[in-house]
């Protein structure tokens, strides 16, 4: 079966090119992201093989669909820059890597709250100038702090797990309470309770018609004057023009965000001889309470051989199997 990787970037070619001796699919890798332009790549292919900032869109799946696409296989969890409703009316299954490694995940958003907290990329520049002053490095001990957790999915629970263990109360919201969970000490509530109560909150929710721009500025009223704020799950959880706002009050007191509402244009690339035409980024940038990752929170090798193999073994099992494993459907997100 022949496979078009979109938006591929010399480390995907690494871990995909490894997995596939044992899968033999003719593998064409495209740097171009998969959008309406370059959705007429796919005509003499099978599959596609997406990430996240590929649109695929109604318009993008009749092409494919147009094309003799059968298969749409994210090499990712999220899904939700694919219009499943369009997939399934063409034919097209949708198929994903459901965890790649929750661990690297939740880890990153620690190392979020750990660098935001006591500013050691801060310090490291400055004694590289041979400046040790310790001025404006002022940290706060995590020990004894409410941790908000929104989501306690695969990566809010390891999460959470994380956060009890550094000795922080950690309480959560999700429509689905994990038993397990609270019998380890975390105490659910409310999302107005959670707001209320926590020093640090970190969304690990997915981007869902309910949970777009969860955090808006009534919910950010309701949270504690300088609370960190911390998203690795996507940027259209917050909705991002208030930012800027909240951090000039205070309100904000520490922002850690590794994935950001308008990220298609700008994460992932190098343009660091360019001049930057999204003035959002660009001034949150500025603040010295703001940390931005460009959408790596995945980025480990233990993920991303756990993605060149599901994403593989997906592809193999359906065109030789004719087996759809992890799928996704418009049914399975209602259910
Ligand atoms: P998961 O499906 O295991 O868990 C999601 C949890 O969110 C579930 O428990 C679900 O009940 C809960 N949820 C659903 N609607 C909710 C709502 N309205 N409010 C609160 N909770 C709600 O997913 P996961 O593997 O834990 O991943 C979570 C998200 O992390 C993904 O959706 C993805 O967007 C993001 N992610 C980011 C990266 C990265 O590199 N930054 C990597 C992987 C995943």
């Amino acid at each position: 079966m022949k496979v078009a990787v979109y938006s591929t970037k010399p480390y995907d070619k690494t871990f995909f090119d490894a997995e596939n001796s044992g899968h033999k699919c003719e593998i064409t890798y495209f740097e171009d992201p998969l959008t309406e332009e370059t959705a007429f790549y796919t005509s003499d292919f099978d599959a596609v093989c997406v990430f996240v900032n590929d649109q695929l869109d109604h318009t993008v799946i009749h092409q494919l669909a147009k094309n003799g696409i059968k298969l749409i296989a994210l090499r990712c969890a999220g899904f939700n820059n694919v219009d499943l409703q369009a997939a399934s009316d063409h034919g097209i299954a949708v198929v994903r890597v459901p965890a790649y490694s929750p661990y690297a995940v939740a880890e990153h958003a620690l190392a979020l709250i750990m660098t935001l907290n006591r500013k050691t990329h801060r310090s490291f520049n400055r004694v590289r100038e041979s400046n040790f002053s310790l001025n404006g490095l002022i940290g706060f001990d995590l020990h004894g702090k409410t941790v908000g957790v929104i989501g306690t999915g695969k990566i809010g629970r390891i999460f959470s797990r994380i956060m009890l263990g550094l000795g922080c109360k950690v309480i959560a919201y999700d429509p689905f309470p994990d038993e397990g969970l609270q019998q380890s000490g975390i105490a659910y509530a409310t999302l107005d309770e959670l707001y209320l109560a926590s020093d640090i909150i970190s969304l690990q929710c997915p981007l869902t018609p309910e949970t777009y721009h969860l955090i808006n500025e009534n919910s950010l009223q309701k949270m504690k004057n300088g609370v960190m704020l911390i998203n690795t799950s996507r940027g259209g959880l917050i909705d991002t023009k208030i930012l800027v706002k909240a951090l000039k009050s205070g309100k904000i007191g520490y922002l850690g965000i590794d994935v950001y509402e308008q990220e298609e244009a700008i994460f992932f690339k190098d343009l660091s001889d360019q001049i930057v035409q999204d003035d959002l980024i660009m001034r949150l940038i500025t603040f010295p309470n703001v940390l931005i990752t460009s959408h790596q929170a995945f980025f480990t090798d233990t993920a991303m051989q756990n993605i060149a193999s599901t994403s593989l073994g997906n592809i193999t099992a359906f065109f030789n199997a004719g087996k759809i494993q992890n799928e996704v459907n418009p049914d399975w997100v209602k259910a």
